[in-house]
């Protein structure tokens, strides 16, 4: 890597960062009630938050592959402040979003953070993790998180560094959950209860999702995508059995991994519902049809293309694992 080519992307970087204060504007105008001024405190720092219910504020992630532009900033990142602490809900896709992610919640509160959570082991939502060592926080996730993200780590760290280059990716690395929910776990943030509750596999095999109790504000990581294209590295099956279950769960508001950063519930499910139920049926059909993968990718699911951003990254790998695991049903 030439020294110009680093030159350029630092310069991107703090553009990047210039571009979060540009659009304080729109924030600050959907901004809620815990304070008038914090979202232009959030965006001074770097991390553009915006408080979508007292005391949570969500960072929006691009609908984007990880690249040396965004810097891994391609996920959905989220905290809640309690009376006594502070919790982190996932923390972008290097150490350096972490960083940007942590100044901002310093700018809003001075209370500790304690807890950070995360919703499974996919790079964008972990790599971050890094930046709240200092913090002595307790590091949370599912039970199965930790096995998979090991076996995954070292093509997570290489490919990540690919992606953002050298100076970028210093300071990240995997650090493994200190804490792990095994069925369910409640969190006090002081007078906030946070209800952590492992689900069965379906984005992945380790999702976990957060209820926060005071404002009724569930987070649910990649179980739910809104506008990017959702993704599968668990069970097909799995989601689409989940999809009810979670639909019956009483919301206020949700927060997808991507997309806005706060939904109504659960009318937010009914895109991802549909995209799922279609690739499963018209999949079992080719199948049955005896069809061949590379004739299932090229026709199933082309008529969702225009509904969703990043489609074309991703859908054919959907197609793939959705074969490879109904082709045994
Ligand atoms: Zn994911």
């Amino acid at each position: 890597m030439s020294p110009h080519s680093r030159d350029h992307r630092l310069k991107v970087s703090r553009r990047s960062l210039l571009r979060g204060s540009a659009t304080l504007g729109a924030a600050a105008s959907i901004a809620g009630r815990f304070s008038s001024s914090t979202p232009a405190v959030a965006a001074a720092n770097g991390a553009e938050t915006t408080e979508i219910a007292p005391g949570i504020f969500v960072h929006r992630g691009q609908h984007a592959l990880i690249d040396a532009e965004n810097l891994g900033d391609i996920a959905n990142t989220s905290f809640v402040i309690g009376k006594d602490a502070v919790a982190v809900i996932d923390t972008g896709g290097s150490a350096r979003v972490g960083q940007v992610l942590r100044r901002a919640i310093q700018a809003i509160t001075d209370r500790p953070i304690r807890y950070v959570i995360n919703t499974h082991m996919h790079p964008d939502h972990v790599l971050g993790n890094a930046a709240f060592e200092a913090d002595k926080a307790e590091f949370i996730a599912h039970h199965k998180m930790a096995r998979g993200l090991s076996a995954r780590a070292e093509r997570f760290l290489s490919r990540t560094q690919e992606q953002i280059g050298d100076d970028a990716f210093e300071g990240t690395k995997i650090i493994l959950p200190t804490r792990v929910v095994d069925t369910s776990l409640t969190i006090d943030l002081g007078g906030r209860a946070l209800n952590l509750v492992a689900r069965s596999t379906a984005h992945t095999d380790n999702d976990l999702t957060i209820f926060d109790t005071q404002t009724e504000t569930l987070f649910l990581g990649d179980l739910l995508f809104s506008e990017h294209v959702p993704t599968l590295d668990g069970s097909i099956v799995g989601w689409l059995k989940l999809i009810p279950i979670l639909r019956s769960e009483a919301a206020q508001r949700v927060v997808p991994g991507h997309g806005p950063v706060a939904m109504a519930w659960p009318d937010a499910l009914a895109p991802l519902e549909f995209y799922w139920s279609l690739i499963a049926r018209d999949v079992r059909t080719a199948i049955q049809d005896g069809m061949t993968l590379s004739e299932a990718t090229a026709t199933v699911g082309q008529s969702e293309r225009s509904k969703w951003q990043v489609f074309d990254e991703h859908h054919v790998r959907n197609v793939t694992a959705a074969f490879a695991e109904l082709e045994w049903e």
